[in-house]
């Protein structure tokens, strides 16, 4: 007997026909004789009304009355699923994140699971019961209710899948596994049948959103193994572990892309010890993440500062930005919100030089002007026009061969 649990997101659940379809995909589990948890997301477009409504009353509004909103959503479908269930003549029983006590910090809106009680969850499964848990959320250790960041209900299939020691963990998704790149951007991407945890944690770093960053974090801590497959067909889908030996190691595994971020440079900065920190410093005070950083080299005297942040905080950094400047004297601020970041990511690019090379190369036959550089041992990103996006990792995903065989 296996223990298994499976997380359906949004769109798996969008309809009552679709959380009955899940409710029979489970049920014949059940039936196969192993133990079940099911973690579900809320209904597809849900959490984004809930989020509307919440600044429909107020542009800022507290994080722990916005948290206590955004969990209901995944109260709905917890419910919906374990009466299609029980219909069905399955027994289950379904529990809010704070019942089987999923103990997170107190970061509203972004908290971090903590512990997990799993003894309700074993007594339940024991008794013969699919465990249907609300994904997405937690409570803190005052009783309060927590949301775990957007797209959290895979962190939270993760997390009870280390807790229950759970054989495998199963994300049923709207794609049929992890693929070469967005297959809604190249239609020509190619699932992949295995791809390692370091690997996806990059990939899901540059901005795949087929799982949450935290979730493969997780899964890789604990050695979880975790696996993306369609809610709607039967396949294999893609077995996320770690690097066997005699495991292929493809170049180049995929291409991330991230449209959330934007750009801003300060110029003409008196070029002096500590100028980074008085520049960066105010903009991590108020909690922004910067995440590329370039600084040119200095010339009269004077140098330019450049980085990225989220979309969402570029107007807030914006004035931080130009706060400083007036204060080191600085020319001028500029920022740009219309970019995107393109990922080449590769546990095989160790051993193999000339990518980075083949990728500007292939970027400049199109075109593309390259904006920023970042590389790691195993990625290369670029910043680039977001109209660049399609044509951006349509032409390296050709380049590199990448619809083709497992390897290259
Ligand atoms: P869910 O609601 O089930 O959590 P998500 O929308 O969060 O689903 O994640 C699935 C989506 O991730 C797919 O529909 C696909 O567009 C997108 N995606 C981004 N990058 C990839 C990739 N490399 N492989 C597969 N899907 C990807
Ligand atoms: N419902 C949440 C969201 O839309 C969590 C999830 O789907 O994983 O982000
Ligand atoms: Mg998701």
């Amino acid at each position: 007997m296996a223990l298994i649990v499976q997380k359906y997101g949004g769109t798996s659940v969008g309809s009552v026909e679709r959380i009955e379809a899940v409710a029979a995909r489970v049920r014949a589990v059940h039936d196969a004789g192993d133990q079940v948890v099911v973690v579900v997301s809320a209904m597809s477009g849900e959490t984004n009304r809930l989020v509307e409504l919440a600044h429909a009353i107020s542009p800022e509004p507290e994080p722990r009355e916005f948290d206590v909103l955004l969990a209901t959503g995944e109260q709905v479908t917890i419910a919906l699923l374990a009466m299609a269930l029980n219909r069905l003549g399955c027994p289950a029983r379904s529990y809010t994140g704070s019942q089987v006590h999923i103990l997170t910090d107190d970061a509203h809106t972004k908290a971090r699971i903590l512990d997990i009680d799993e003894a309700r969850v074993r007594h339940d499964l024991d008794a013969g019961h699919v465990v249907v848990v609300a994904g997405f959320q937690g409570v803190d250790e005052h009783g309060n209710i927590t949301t775990l960041g957007r797209g959290g209900s895979d962190t939270t299939a993760v997390a009870l899948a280390a807790a229950l020691k759970a054989d495998e963990c199963q994300i049923f998704t709207d794609v049929d596994g992890v693929y070469t790149t967005d297959p809604r951007v190249e239609p020509h991407a190619r699932r992949l049948s295995r791809i390692t945890f370091e690997e996806m944690l990059e990939m899901a770093s540059l901005g795949s959103k087929v799982l949450q960053i935290r979730a493969v974090e997780f899964a890789g801590k604990y050695n979880v193994p975790l696996r993306v497959l369609s809610s709607f067909e039967d396949g294999a889908g893609t077995l996320i572990s770690y690097e066997e030996g005699d495991m292929e190691k493809p170049v180049i595994s995929g291409i991330a892309f991230n449209r959330d971020e934007a750009q801003l440079s300060i110029l003409g900065v008196p070029d002096k010890p500590g100028v980074a920190f008085h520049i960066l410093g105010p903009v991590g005070a108020a909690n922004i993440e910067i995440d590329m950083i370039i600084q040119n080299i200095g010339a009269d005297g004077t140098t330019d500062f450049t980085f990225t942040v989220h979309r969402n905080d570029y107007d807030k950094a914006r004035s931080i930005l130009e706060k400083t400047a007036a204060e080191l004297g600085a020319r001028e601020v500029t920022g740009d919100a219309k970019i995107v970041k393109l990922s080449l990511v590769g546990v095989g690019m160790r051993s193999h030089a000339g990518i980075a090379s083949k990728m500007f190369e292939t970027l400049a036959r199109e075109g593309i002007n390259i904006r920023m550089i970042s590389t790691s041992e195993i990625k290369i990103s670029v910043v680039v026009d977001e109209k660049y996006l399609e044509l951006g990792v349509r032409s390296l995903h050709s380049a590199f061969d990448l619809e083709q065989s497992e390897t290259n």
